[in-house]
């Protein structure tokens, strides 16, 4: 059986930038941040079974634990530099551990993030990640800066995450809305591209409605309009959508989380950003609603959504 040590440098010690003076193996990790910027560090911890379903393949789950540190990051606004790894193990599966590493050094390797230390302990599958990037002073993106008349956005086809759990739950294991639950992808050049360009920005993780209200509340009790026939048209286009009816995409999109899409507001006039999607309005009187096609708006709740 593997010592912890040898656990640790057999399947933790990765290759790392020039800003890493130590990594893994010391008391602590020493860093050189880039000079004259705002450092941004994040923590979200993963449990089977809660976060997860405790059967997803191994390399998925370092993919994913990965992944949804660094949408917050990307949520910011921020470069990614270093995270530490704190993982709690049932035993030591070789197998599992070799594959996991795989999953989250394909990731960090194609983010350009260097894991410098972390922890291990025995007890019930957890995956704790906190990361560290860097934003020019006063360049990051906040969720507090939404205004009247701003446009909200989102960074790709909200949903398709959540019908991949859907889908999981009920046997399926491949698929484009399963591979959006495995895999999600980090929103981090298009976090970068909205500096200066977005009021307000964050990742999608419990659901589009919930996310939009942290935005509303945080940016002073402002509300929202979403636009019924631009979301339909968007949830249309989508093939992991598309075994579901009309209204069942809706509502996956809405209130399924789990997407790590960016959700961001801009003024009217900015330019729509490649792969980005308008679906609302600010507005200022607080509280959400759907404008439908024919003009009309609907108020919606962001617990309670009901098809309509
Ligand atoms: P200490 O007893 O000083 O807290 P640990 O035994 O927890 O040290 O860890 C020894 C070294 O291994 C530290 O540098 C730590 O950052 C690193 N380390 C521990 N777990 C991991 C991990 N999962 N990934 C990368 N480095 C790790
Ligand atoms: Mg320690």
């Amino acid at each position: 059986m593997l010592d912890e040590f040898s656990l640790i440098r057999r399947y933790f010690h990765h290759a790392q930038s020039d800003s890493v003076v130590l990594g893994p193996g010391d008391d602590a990790a020493l860093l050189t941040p880039p000079a004259g910027q705002q450092l941004v560090m994040t923590q979200d911890t993963s449990l089977a079974g809660r976060h997860f379903p405790e059967d997803m393949p191994a390399a998925d789950i370092g993919y994913r634990c990965l992944a949804v540190n660094l949408s917050d990051l990307a949520a910011m606004g921020a470069e990614p530099l270093w995270f530490l790894l704190s993982l709690t193990l049932p035993d030591v599966d070789e197998p599992w551990l070799e594959a996991f590493s795989a999953g989250l050094f394909a990731l960090a390797d194609a983010s350009g993030i260097s894991l410098v230390g972390g922890d291990v302990t025995r007890g019930p599958l957890s995956v704790s990640i906190q990361a560290t990037g860097a934003v020019p002073p006063g360049q990051a993106l906040r969720r507090d800066g939404a205004r009247a008349g701003d446009r909200i956005l989102v960074g790709g086809v909200p949903g398709e995450a959540g019908e991949g759990l859907n889908q999981w739950q009920a046997g399926r294991r491949d698929g484009p809305a399963v591979a959006r639950l495995c895999r999600p992808a980090p929103q981090l050049v298009l976090g970068r591209a909205l500096r200066g360009q977005a009021h307000a920005a964050i990742d999608i993780s419990d659901g589009l409605l919930a996310d939009l209200v942290h935005v509303l509340k945080a940016s002073g009790d402002l509300g929202a309009c979403l636009h019924e026939p631009a979301l339909m048209t968007l949830l249309a286009k989508s093939p992991a959508l598309s075994a579901l009816a009309p209204a069942m995409r809706l509502s996956r999109a809405l209130q399924a989380g789990d997407d790590y899409l960016l959700l961001f507001t801009q003024a009217a006039r900015a330019p729509v950003p490649a792969g980005s999607h308008v679906i609302g309005e600010i507005q200022s009187h607080p509280g959400l609603r759907m404008r439908g096609d024919d003009g009309t708006e609907h108020p919606l709740t962001a617990s309670g959504w009901q098809h309509f």
